[in-house]
């Protein structure tokens, strides 16, 4: 069998970044009647191309089938709309955005921050390739068209609306599997004086932290500020600045303009590209610890559990968050060690994880069965979550976090 190619190259992927075997998609959680049917699992093989150095997965999963009827609208998270709201304030006097400006987003889903813009009495335009999704903003005032983008559409939207001032793509550059037809689209759109802002998932924090549960299906590409830079560069965009954001375990927002009018990139594109080169995301060695990290952590984890499972003491997962199921089906972890998870989303009660078929329950189960020690899934948000478990205490149960580190506090 020959490698996949790289996306941005063509090189040949003849690289492990880190291979977590099969895993079913994240957020393919089961009912009860699907329980004794088959189960479609996909590679989860992350690998580095030799030649750019972009780390991606190869789309083993169509971005169609995943995005066209998707269902989360991000309006119904409060701190994803403060999150825009501060965005479009400080992008409209960075930018100096008024009422004569025109400002593109991309993946704009309900419009939760399109109608900031809209507030401020600027023209925009929102992109949203999942129809459903797309009329909650339409319904809402926020002009939207429903279509992927790239080269050709891009063009197309620019020829019937005319050119940007600003373009927005916020948490959607890593999940388009053709990210140089997408960075193509971009440029499509942007006016010549115009810039083009980006949010990504910092794959140095991915590397630091050991995120390794932020690896799924539908996120193709892992991108540290040099190959973020390199694939711009491949549609005429140039990264002139960088401002780094704690969203999403740490992230990166660039600003890119065309080339042909891009001047001297600032001081903080300099730090962010000599903290990557530090910690070896600039040499093709420098990534191949990453396995060897994530060794660690799932021989921890699955040790405690088993330790567990042999003193009788009992243990369940708090959150069943779609990361969760990365790193439960890379580690093997099944019902036997792990006897249900809680989660707050109704939606999910009676319901059963992906590929591990741990069932899931409100959180009052908790309280019901006191087990001796309460795995936190989504460990990014521990601190608020140890403060909503501190009964778990009375009891005499604790907390455990598995990323970066095993720990049980
Ligand atoms: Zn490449």
């Amino acid at each position: 069998m020959t490698a996949p190619t790289c996306r941005l190259c063509s090189a040949e992927l003849t690289h492990t970044f880190v291979d977590l075997g099969m895993s079913p998609p994240c957020e393919a959680i089961l009912e009860a009647g699907q329980l004794d049917q088959g189960e479609t699992f996909y590679p989860l093989h992350v690998r580095v191309c030799p030649q750019c150095l972009l780390v991606q997965l190869p789309a083993y999963i169509p971005a169609e089938d995943i995005f066209s009827h998707y269902a989360y609208f991000s309006s119904y998270s409060d701190s994803w709309v403060a999150h825009a709201r501060a965005f479009v304030d400080g992008a409209a006097s960075r930018l100096g955005l008024g009422a004569g400006s025109f400002v593109v987003e991309v993946a704009s889903n309900d419009g939760y921050l399109l109608q900031h813009v809209v507030e401020r009495g600027i023209r925009c335009l929102g992109i949203e390739p999942a129809a459903n999704v797309a009329q909650a903003a339409v319904d809402k005032g926020i002009p939207t068209e429903v279509f992927f983008l790239g080269e050709t559409t891009g063009a197309d939207a620019a020829t019937r609306n005319g050119r940007a001032d600003l373009v927005v793509a916020n948490n959607v550059f890593a999940h388009v599997p053709d990210i140089v037809d997408f960075a193509k689209g971009l440029r499509a759109l942007v006016a010549d004086d115009g810039f083009v802002s980006i949010e990504i998932p910092h794959l140095l924090r991915l590397v630091e932290g050991r995120e390794y549960d932020t690896i799924y299906h539908e996120h193709y590409s892992y991108l540290s500020l040099l190959t973020t830079s390199r694939v711009l560069a491949a549609a005429g965009l140039t990264v002139v600045d960088v401002d780094e954001l704690p969203t999403h375990g740490g992230s990166l927002r660039t600003w890119s303009t065309p080339t042909h009018s891009a001047g001297e990139p600032s001081a903080a594109v300099a730090k962010v590209l000599a903290d990557e080169a530090a910690a070896g995301l600039h040499t093709l060695d420098g990534h191949v610890g990453f396995s060897t990290a994530v060794a660690e952590v799932r021989n921890d984890l699955v040790e405690f559990l088993v330790e567990c499972h042999r003193k009788g003491a009992t243990v369940a997962a708090y959150g069943a968050p779609g990361k969760g199921n990365t790193l439960l089906n890379h580690c093997g972890i099944r019902a036997d060690l792990l006897p249900f998870a809680v989660d707050r989303n109704p939606f999910k009660h009676g319901k059963f994880l992906p590929g591990t078929h741990i069932p899931v329950h409100p959180v009052e189960r908790l309280a019901e069965e006191k087990p001796d020690y309460v795995l936190i899934l989504p460990w990014n948000l521990r601190t608020e979550i140890a403060a909503q478990l501190e009964y778990v205490r009375s009891w005499g149960g604790r907390l455990v976090v598995p990323l970066p580190a095993l720990e049980v506090f």
